[in-house]
């Protein structure tokens, strides 16, 4: 973006005026144990700001812009559908549901339907559940049930799915990985039939993952890899791939972000460009969402020198730039015939 098309787009968000209400404070995103250290380690970095006070209510001085576009959470787990919606009115803002695996998926579709214009359903399985869902024969079973729920709305995107090198399922004694892996190529192949941006979890697999989308025919129009935690160089690499460099998004979330140094986190977003950086809070329960984004925002201002107002309509900006466009009707899924991944 422009230095002149990016002093446009701030202005119009100041002209519609700023609201800095906090919501109160987080307990635990997921609801699940191995996750609560990392929230905790994030409040104690940089995320607390400079002056090292408690992150939250009043953390900062308070809140967050309105308009802003949180591009990956998982709020339709919380099941607080009152909460969800106080969230996206009070702020004027944008959540992006990310669906995990298909019991979730009618969720995120009757929240988005309550507030269609601010609230934006995903449908996929994410690889920590892939293991539950082999991929089943064409036409059949989940990856059907997927294709119908991407059909039924033009704006829903492809999410989460990704491979996690790391993550040992509850009551298993090792990584699930080869279902990972049948799981993500399925559900890509369906995101390029479809043209559908994907929202991609990449976790201890940076290679494998970097291999198989560099290898591929075609890739989504939009692959959005949420929560960047690789290197400063494999960020370079994405965005100098031939062919789709350009097709490449970059989220980050206190929650997953923020637990190391600050300095390693702002050097890899100060070489995100700029139209290609997107905030997310990767969270499930609503009212911790307002703390999560004022920290991350926080960390991308000063990162690449902007205020805290341009980092949020610039990663607005890009959230809406990824929106799924159907330039034609979606071809029928045929696995078989189609050209495997390279993995
Ligand atoms: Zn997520």
């Amino acid at each position: 973006m422009s230095g002149a098309a990016r002093v446009l787009l701030v202005a119009a968000v100041v002209q519609q005026g700023a609201s800095w209400g906090v919501l109160p404070r987080p307990a635990c995103p997921w609801g699940r144990p191995a996750l609560r250290p990392a929230m905790a380690a994030a409040t104690r970095c940089c995320a607390a700001g400079a002056s090292g006070a408690a992150p939250g209510a009043g953390g900062l001085g308070g809140g967050i812009p309105e308009h802003c576009w949180d591009a990956h959470n998982h709020l339709q787990l919380s099941r607080k559908d009152a909460e969800v919606r106080e969230l996206v009115e009070a702020h004027q803002m944008t959540v992006s549901l990310m669906g995990t695996q298909p019991a979730d998926w009618a969720h995120a579709r009757a929240l988005a339907q309550q507030l269609p214009r601010q609230i934006r359903p995903s449908y996929g399985l994410h690889p920590w559940w892939a293991h539950e869902h082999p991929p089943p024969a064409p036409g059949s079973g989940w990856m059907h049930a997927l294709q119908t729920a991407l059909e039924e709305d033009p704006r829903a995107c492809l999410g989460e799915i990704g491979l996690d090198g790391q993550w040992v399922p509850p009551g298993l004694e090792a990584v699930q990985y080869e279902q990972q892996v049948a799981a993500f190529r399925e559900q890509l192949q369906l995101a390029v039939l479809l043209r559908r941006p994907v929202s991609v979890h990449c976790v201890k697999a940076y290679g494998d993952m970097f291999d198989t989308l560099r290898t591929r025919a075609e890739l989504p129009p939009a692959v959005y890899m949420h929560s960047w935690g690789g290197k400063l160089g494999m960020l370079q690499s994405y965005v100098k791939m031939k062919k789709f460099g350009d097709r490449f998004y970059f989220g980050f979330s206190a929650m997953a972000n923020l637990r190391d140094t600050c300095r390693k986190t702002s050097a890899v977003i100060a070489a995100v460009p700029d139209d290609r950086l997107l905030l997310e809070s990767d969270l499930e329960e609503p009212g911790h969402v307002v703390g999560a984004l004022e920290r991350m925002l926080q960390v991308i201002a000063e990162a690449k020198g902007w205020s805290v107002e341009e980092a949020a309509a610039i990663t607005q900006q890009n959230a809406k730039v990824r929106r799924p466009v159907l330039t034609a009707p979606p071809a029928p899924y045929l696995s078989p015939a189609l050209p495997p991944l390279l993995l």
